[in-house]
C-alpha cells in the first residue's frame, strides 16, 4: 500500500508550522508542487519533518523546489528533521535551502535493540557529542545510530 505525503498547516501567534508526514519518493511525486500555501501564511514558518520516514532521489527532486518556493516568501526554520532526512541533508545540501536548523531527531539504539529517537536542539553553541543517553523503555545506555562527525555535517 502507497503511503500519502500530506502538508498540514497550523496557524500559530508568531509563525505558522507546516507539519510534513509520509515519504519523500515516487509515490508522492507532483504532490508538492501542487500545494497551495495559505495566503495568511505568516512571514516565519517552521516545517516539522519529523513525520518524513523515507527519501529517496525521485523525493529529493520535488523537495528542493519546494523548500525553493517557500524560501521566496518565508523566513524557513526546519524543526525535528527525522534521521532519514537529516541523512538526505547530508548528501544534497540543498535539501535544507537557506533554512534555519532548530532541531533535528537522533536515533539511538540499546543492546536490547530498542530503537528511538531523541530531539536535539542546536540553539547553543555547544558541540554534539557521541555520549550514550538511557534507553526509553529498559534503561541501558543506547549509542547514537550515526556519529556525531557525520551526522550534523550539513550544519557546517
Ligand atoms: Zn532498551
Amino acid at each position: 500500500m502507497s503511503q500519502k505525503l500530506t502538508v498540514e498547516c497550523k496557524v500559530g501567534d508568531l509563525r505558522d508550522e507546516l507539519v510534513v508526514n509520509g515519504p519523500l519518493s515516487e509515490e508522492t511525486e507532483s504532490i508538492l508542487a501542487a500545494i497551495e500555501f495559505p495566503k495568511s501564511l505568516k512571514s516565519d514558518v517552521v516545517l516539522d519533518l519529523a513525520g518524513i520516514k523515507h527519501v529517496n532521489s525521485i523525493g529529493i527532486r520535488d523537495w528542493i523546489p519546494f523548500v525553493q518556493r517557500l524560501e521566496k516568501a518565508h523566513r524557513l526554520v526546519l524543526r525535528r528533521c527525522s534521521p532519514t532526512f537529516v541523512m538526505a541533508c547530508n548528501v544534497v545540501q540543498a535539501m535544507r535551502g537557506k533554512a534555519h536548523v532548530e532541531s533535528v531527531c537522533r536515533g539511538y539504539e540499546c543492546p536490547n535493540r530498542h530503537y528511538f529517537w531523541v530531539d536535539v536542539a542546536l540553539g547553543s553553541s555547544k558541540k554534539q557529542t557521541d555520549e550514550k543517553v538511557p534507553c526509553e523503555r529498559c534503561g541501558l545506555k543506547a549509542a547514537p545510530e550515526y556519529d556525531a562527525d557525520e551526522y550534523f555535517r550539513f550544519l557546517e
